[in-house]
């Protein structure tokens, strides 16, 4: 009886830091989706587990992804979901650029629309895995050259 212990998974991970508190945001995520869905013209539930959600994170120091962090109003917790609770406006007025306004509390969001950008945490380098050495940056001198080095300064 009692719980399976899990020893490591098909990815190699074998426990991940916080994982209830990311399992606490994630209900809390779609719970407030899902009451926006079940009453648009009521934002009140919806807003109240967002801002739970950002309170874990904050407390906890745990990094939201990006794609769930956009959706967010920062001044009022609302999900923001285009035409119920915000507008999407494309601008070309200097670089071209997505306005997303919020209609609770009119906060204005700005994101370019650059097909070359990447986001910094999808540059492989900058992820860590846990369980693996980190990605040392390959230097263009040779060995000997730095063991050199290493000898003259000390
Ligand atoms: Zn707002």
């Amino acid at each position: 009886m009692g719980r399976k212990k899990n020893k490591g998974s098909s990815t190699g991970y074998t426990s991940v830091p916080h994982k209830e508190a990311f399992q606490r945001m994630n209900y809390l995520f779609q719970a407030a989706l899902a009451a926006l869905c079940s009453t648009p013209s009521e934002t009140g539930l919806s807003r109240f587990y967002v801002r739970t959600m950002k309170r874990i994170s904050k407390r906890l120091v745990l990094r939201m992804d990006p794609s769930i962090k956009r959706v967010l109003c920062k001044s009022c917790d609302s999900l923001l979901v285009a035409g119920v609770t915000c507008t999407n406006r494309l601008k070309s007025a200097r670089d071209k650029h997505i306005v997303v306004k919020c209609l609770t509390c009119g906060t204005l969001k700005r994101f370019l629309t650059d097909n070359d950008y990447v986001l910094w945490s999808e540059i492989p380098e900058n992820v860590a895995v846990l369980g693996k050495a980190p990605i040392v940056p390959v230097t263009d001198k040779p060995e000997s050259q730095q063991v050199s080095q290493q000898q003259t300064t000390s």
